[in-house]
């Protein structure tokens, strides 16, 4: 009995400090307390108590004798760990270094302190913003007609064009100091939201200046003179910019670029024998670029003849070209997919530009992928986050609302169980998006530039906005494909390639960034190994790898204790921050942070540099990341507002799907696994009792989906801050007005029925019912006015545009093949221009006429 209690104690014991995750000193000295105790109470064999001596001298000796563990242990490691290590070039060292990290730490960790979570600030926008938003933002979406813009002009009328200059939307990320707006990554956020849910041809003219260009990289890197030529300048409106780094041979892959300046000295505005950069360069789908002024162009810089230097490929370089400097042909146009915001190509020939054009100076040579990086986080966390919220807004107080008032036989179509479904998911994945967009944008306000949060941001609320703008589609049927100016569903649905390709195309965020740089960044130790690795040949390095090393081995030792223990105990002992129906999220999600935290370093340590090609493996280990940090988003959102028992439907099946999808990338992690016996191995440790996470049932559905079917207070909670219109020729305000009688006339129609059953009132005819009711006195007038009154409405929202014969195409001018144009035309040629600077000057935008390029 007594050999069995104290084993119990013992392996109670062991289990503590591999949970607590104990220091190396800590076990060493419970080891040799416990083999005193042990020695001294006399409890076993004296063979069995030598062999543990033994074991224990042998073991914790040389673990705690530093130059002993290096000889023996670290130094052998160290070959092996250089072997295993990727292969990895400066550009790519540059992006996995670049930003910081934030909540995700906490995630990778595999022991996230919640109470940090939910103490971080929630954004709050200031009054000044919140006034630009219900003044200038509102008076946009006023002025905005997207069918007009994206159906019959291709692009914004010259009003609007000059009312966004004037009002200094270009300027919102520039300081006041330098005459910009100064706002908050939440007023940012807020205001591309709101612009989204009405245009988002206007959203993207809006949103780009203030994401990753000119005026980011000025204010990160200019020069003072750089700062006040032209911050001001870009604030007022008066340069319109744009950022080229993309070209035909280098999208995803863009440090791969063949875009090259060559140093050289040359005569420039009248002086002879300027240092500076003779460029060529083709760019295409760069935003904004055919009616840039000032154009970011990135390229890969040369010094042959050594003018600046000892080096001759000095790097990815980034310069400030104004748009009529001689040799670059920009104006010509592509078209994305009906969204006709201004985009398109532009080429350099032998363009000279002098040494102090380049970004902050001569200094800044050759650290351009560098800034790209660092300012990339920033704006990736806001633009497309923004983008997709306001899209996942629009459909929940749109579709929500025609679901309620189209009816198929006889019935809302938001009645039925099919239909309920996608419903659900629109309501519950916007609340979702609204809740990581605050967040991310509240780190960035922290002073945050979170990469990893930023990719999975960018990554995961573009794919919720193509899975809710489907749904929508599916919902509403033909009203959302008949395109015409009463559609408000077609122009976001054909907007979503757009949003998954930039910024970081999806499936390389997904199978490439979000857990390559997790892994290099967020972990607690992978980074510094790495960096240890570097200085391979001094004590210092070989130390900090030590350290490093050591403290990685009792971190993956203690996350598969937890693991086991938590899956085990269902995570019932884990320390809960709030006492409610949440609760059990968080400490769910604390068991499969765990679990996340050893499949990582399992899969590191067993496949090393592989898994970087291993990309559907890496694929769901982001997967997991990404759920962990969008549910953490959810519940920090649910108590930050006050844990409104209304929302608590929607945090629920946000979170249970989470869990949900965690489950199935983890589970998917290990059949798919390439060390078979690991993998079982993995799948016991997480799941010992099989899978036990459930999709959100239909219940809870039903409850999510009822939401948007009627005005409330979380209807309302869910789509704020998107254009809300009272005016009825507008598309929301037309729904929401036609909602409200709809569900006003209910009663009405209920009385109706009641008498068509009980056989007071005749079934047919259907067009006298309301008259005939009013005679028989089932209703009184005033209801047969409500009811009324709901009818027209009803009839108003169904309707869809139909058009002449020829759908007003012949009026359209037949679009130029680029296939063609290609055959017929050599870029930079121009047979107009003898210089060939600009192909097409009789087509040239306003905005360059009016600012002189
Ligand atoms: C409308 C629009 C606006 C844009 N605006 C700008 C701008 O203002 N400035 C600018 O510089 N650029 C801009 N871009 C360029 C944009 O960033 C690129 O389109 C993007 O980087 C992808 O390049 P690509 O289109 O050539 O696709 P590709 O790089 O050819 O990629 C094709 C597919 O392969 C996948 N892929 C590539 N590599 C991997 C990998 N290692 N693992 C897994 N999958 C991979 C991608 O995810 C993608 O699905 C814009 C593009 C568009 C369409």
């Amino acid at each position: 009995m007594l050999t069995f209690i104290s084993t119990a104690i013992v392996i109670a014991g062991i289990w503590s400090l591999l949970y607590f995750r104990a220091s190396l000193w800590i076990w060493t000295a419970v080891a040799w307390s416990t083999m005193g105790f042990w020695a001294w109470a006399d409890l076993s064999s004296p063979i069995l108590q030598g062999f543990a001596w033994v074991l224990l001298i042998g073991v914790s000796i040389p673990l705690n004798i530093y130059p002993l563990r290096r000889q023996l242990i670290t130094n052998k490691i160290f070959s092996l760990f250089k072997k295993i290590l990727p292969p990895m070039s400066d550009t790519e060292r540059e992006a996995l270094e670049a930003g910081t990290v934030w909540w995700d730490g906490q995630l990778f960790n595999g022991d996230p302190d919640w109470n940090t979570l939910l103490d971080y600030k929630t954004p709050k926008l200031t009054d000044e913003e919140q006034a630009f938003i219900d003044g200038p933002v509102e008076k946009l979406c006023v002025m905005l007609n997207d069918w007009e813009i994206t159906h019959i002009n291709h692009d914004l009328p010259p009003e609007v064009w000059k009312f966004i200059r004037e009002n200094g939307f270009f300027g919102m990320i520039i300081p006041k100091s330098w005459g910009g707006l100064g706002f908050s990554a939440l007023a940012h956020s807020s205001v591309v939201m709101k612009i989204s849910s009405r245009s988002v041809t206007a959203a993207v003219t809006v949103m780009v200046p203030n994401s990753l260009g000119p005026a980011e990289l000025l204010l990160n890197y200019g020069t003072d003179d750089q700062k006040s030529q032209y911050l001001p300048r870009l604030a007022r409106g008066d340069e319109i910019p744009c950022f080229a780094l993309t070209g035909p041979e280098a999208g995803s892959d863009a440090s791969s670029m063949p875009d090259r300046g060559i140093v050289c000295r040359a005569e420039f505005e009248g002086k002879k024998d300027v240092l500076g950069i003779r460029l060529n360069w083709d760019k295409r789908y760069i935003t904004l670029g055919p009616i840039a002024t000032l154009l970011g162009l990135a390229f890969k810089l040369f010094d042959p003849d050594h003018l600046i230097g000892d080096k001759e490929s000095l790097g990815i370089t980034v310069a400030l070209i104004p748009t009529d400097t001689p040799g670059i042909t920009i104006g010509r146009r592509h078209f994305p997919v009906n969204i006709p915001f201004q985009n398109g190509p532009n080429q350099g020939k032998d363009v000279f530009i002098p040494m102090d054009w380049l970004i902050g100076g001569q200094k800044m040579v050759g650290q351009g992928w560098r800034m790209l990086m660092e300012c990339l986080a920033t704006g990736r966390a806001i633009s497309l986050p923004a983008l997709s919220t306001g899209a996942g807004k629009l459909a929940s107080r749109a579709t929500g609302a025609y679901a309620r008032i189209r009816r198929q036989f006889k019935t809302p179509i938001g009645r039925f169980e099919g239909v309920e479904e996608p419903l659900a998911q629109i309501a519950a994945s916007t609340y979702m998006l609204d809740a990581v967009r605050v967040m991310t944008a509240g780190a960035v306000d922290a002073g945050e530039s979170p990469s990893v949060i930023s990719a999975i941001a960018k990554y995961h609320m573009t794919e919720t906005m193509r899975k809710i703008i489907n749904d929508a589609m599916d919902i509403q049927g033909g009203s959302a494909i008949c395109m015409g100016p009463r559609n408000y569903l077609a122009r976001s649905y054909q907007a979503i390639p757009i949003s998954i390709t930039v910024e970081g195309a999806n499936i390389l965020t997904r199978s490439l960034i979000i857990f390559g740089q997790g892994a290099m960044r967020c972990h607690p130790y992978v980074l510094k190994e790495i960096q240890a690795t570097k200085e391979s040949n001094t004590e210092k390095g070989r130390k900090e790898f030590d350290l490093a090393l050591f403290a990685h081995a009792g971190f993956t030792i203690s996350n598969m204790a937890r693991t086991l223990f938590l899956g085990l105990s269902s995570a019932i002992l884990v320390k809960k921050p709030v006492q409610d129906k949440t609760s059990r999220y968080f400490q769910q999600l604390t068991r499969m942070s765990a679990a996340f935290a050893m499949a990582s370093d399992m899969s590191m340590l067993t496949l090393g540099g592989a898994l970087k090609r291993k990309e559907k493996l890496s694929g769901r280990l982001a997967d997991v990341l990404s759920h962990l940090y969008l549910a953490s988003a959810t519940l920090k959102r649910f108590h930050s507002q006050g844990s409104p028992q209304d929302d608590l439907a929607l945090v629920q099946w946000v979170c249970e799907n989470s869990l949900f999808r965690i489950q199935e990338a983890l589970m998917g992690l290990f059949r798919n696994y390439p060390v078979r016996s690991l993998a079982h191995f993995m799948r016991i440790m997480v799941f010992p009792f099989g899978q036990t996470y459930r999709k959100p049932s239909d219940a809870l559905g039903h409850q999510v989906a009822s939401m948007l079917l009627c005005p409330s207070e979380s209807r309302d909670r869910l789509t704020v801050g998107i254009f809300l219109p009272t005016d009825i020729t507008q598309v929301t305000g037309r729904l929401d007005s036609a909602l409200q009688k709809v569900v006003a006339a209910s009663p009405v129609e209920h009385k109706l029925r009641k008498a068509r059953k009980t056989g007071t009132l005749a079934v047919e005819p259907e067009a006298t019912l309301i008259d005939r009711a009013i005679e028989a006195e089932v209703i009184s007038s005033a209801e047969a006015e409500l009811l009324r009154s709901a009818n027209t409405a009803r009839r108003d929202v169904i309707m869809v545009d139909d058009f002449p014969a020829d759908l007003g195409l012949n009026t359209k001018t037949a679009p130029v093949s680029p296939v063609n144009k290609e055959k017929t035309e050599e870029p930079n040629k121009d047979d107009d221009d003898p210089d060939g600077n600009d192909n097409d000057r009789q087509n040239i935008h306003p905005i360059r006429k009016n600012t002189g390029r």
